[in-house]
């Protein structure tokens, strides 16, 4: 699944090549994405610039010409593409934006992609207005995110899993912070010290710059958006090491589920 160091590196690839050009056309072959793909679109943003690139938690955001933009998710499996307009369409293509020389596209087997619009300030969306901070702005983790953390009693993994708590922190990302800050992911939220939880704030920032210098962190379904296969892979310290040697301490790294999700934590040096 694509997360949050893979959208941003994605933005900040395609963001050069696509700013200041025209949409010529939207072409929609599958619109039942994770919502219906706005019947009225093509109509709306044809002819339109695109402005700017940006994005929240892990939308992306095209900004167009006369306030429009458009929101781009990539779900569980979706690969924004930016190609040749000869390119073949394949059976999981979706989507795709027409510019002058090149075509943007979508592809995403699981279909749990989004691609709608909207008008105005793009963070008053339902999707976006209840996010909370992000993680990579400046100034995150002081002391209102602290505050917020320690008023929690949910373990502190599935408290970073909460897109109202922290702005698109997935699964990897919230054990290796956990990790890294030395907490056990079933501890509440209220049972971190101040000193502890600014200790975590840091330890969130520390792995997504990591993951975002070695170009995201290329998991399966994952490729830089010029097609090339991911080549960069970040190596976890606990993610997916279940019976392993911790890399500190050498204790075997542990697996359990935390809120229908895997969590992986050494227990020696997590507490
Ligand atoms: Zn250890």
């Amino acid at each position: 699944m694509p997360e949050l160091p893979e959208v941003e590196t994605i933005r900040r690839a395609l963001e050069p090549a696509i700013r200041g050009c025209r949409i010529r056309s939207l072409e929609v072959w599958q619109p039942r994405l994770r919502y219906p793909v706005p019947p009225e679109l093509a109509r709306i943003i044809t002819g339109q610039r695109i402005t700017e690139l940006s994005r929240r938690a892990k939308y992306l955001i095209f900004h167009l010409e006369e306030q429009n933009w458009l929101l781009v998710h990539l779900g569980m499996s979706g690969r924004l593409h930016l190609t040749d307009m000869a390119e073949a369409r394949g059976p999981h293509d979706h989507w795709e934006i027409r510019l002058s020389h090149r075509v943007l596209r979508m592809h995403d087997p699981r279909r749990f992609s989004l691609l709608l619009k909207g008008q105005g300030n793009p963070g008053l969306h339902p999707l976006l207005a209840s996010l909370g901070p992000e993680p990579l702005a400046p100034g995150f983790g002081g002391p209102a995110w602290v505050q917020a953390l320690r008023a929690r009693k949910a373990p502190v993994k599935s408290l970073l899993l909460d897109g109202r708590l922290i702005a698109g922190v997935g699964n990897i990302y919230a054990s290796e912070a956990l990790f890294r800050a030395g907490i056990d992911p079933r501890r509440s939220g209220n049972r971190i010290g101040a000193t502890r939880a600014r200790i975590l704030g840091t330890a969130i920032r520390l792995v997504l710059k990591e993951a975002l210098e070695a170009g995201g962190s290329t998991l399966r379904d994952y490729r830089h958006p010029n097609g090339d296969p991911g080549s960069f892979r970040v190596r976890w310290r606990v993610y997916g090491r279940e019976g392993e040697p911790c890399p500190d301490c050498g204790e075997t790294i542990r697996r359990i589920r935390i809120g229908q999700r895997s969590s992986f934590f050494c227990p020696s040096c997590q507490h």
